[in-house]
């Protein structure tokens, strides 16, 4: 069984250790950088990316995740989580630092403040149609070099796979259904 470590800082946490668990793997809190040893794949959840980018510098994890993810470790980014993965954010707040691992530019709150919140089926290559839950969501504008759109919602990819990296800009840890999460302990991990 794998053991996935979720970044506990801050945000969307025991709800992706739930989901590992309904995929049939094992999810562990992890905060500080030698937690990191102990897991197999990582997932950064949704919360807010200033506050868990700045809460994974000040802990050490911040580096650490980055050389790891550069010598193939597997991580999912969920939300805020894709944010710190891309290597390009438009209309980011200044100062705000990516890990820069995606070929990937994201707009956070890409789709406004009318649409806070909503549900959308949208169709994920490798996993079907899927109920995909957003909130204050990012997306991703552009794709570039090894970076694969696996989803769009309009014009924005909201799902996005390089080699050990995949993002959404969705929270599949809202719902019952666990093929996301599967579809990163088969494909990814
Ligand atoms: N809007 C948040 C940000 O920019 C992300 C929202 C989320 O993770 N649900 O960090």
């Amino acid at each position: 069984m794998k053991t996935v470590g979720v970044l506990g800082l801050q945000g969307a946490v025991s709800e992706h250790v739930d989901a590992l668990k309904r995929a049939g793997a094992r999810g562990k809190w992890v905060r500080r950088a030698d937690d990191l040893d102990r897991v197999d794949a990582l997932i950064i959840p949704g919360g807010e990316s200033t506050t868990i980018g700045n809460l994974m510098e000040t802990s050490g994890v911040f580096e650490r995740v980055r050389r790891m993810a550069e010598q193939g470790f597997p991580i999912y980014g969920t939300c805020a989580g894709m944010i710190l993965l891309a290597k390009e954010g438009e209309a980011l707040a200044k100062g705000q630092r990516l890990l820069g691992l995606m070929d990937a530019a994201v707009e956070r709150n890409a789709f406004g403040r009318q649409r806070e919140s909503f549900e959308a089926d949208v169709k994920i290559e490798g996993i079907g149609r899927f109920p995909c839950a957003f909130i204050r969501a990012p997306a991703i504008t552009r794709v570039w070099g090894k970076c694969r759109s696996l989803g769009r919602y309009g014009k924005c990819t909201v799902a996005a796979r390089q080699d050990n990296l995949f993002a959404t800009a969705f929270h599949p840890e809202l719902t019952e259904d666990s093929r996301v999460h599967r579809y990163f302990l088969d494909e990814v991990c």
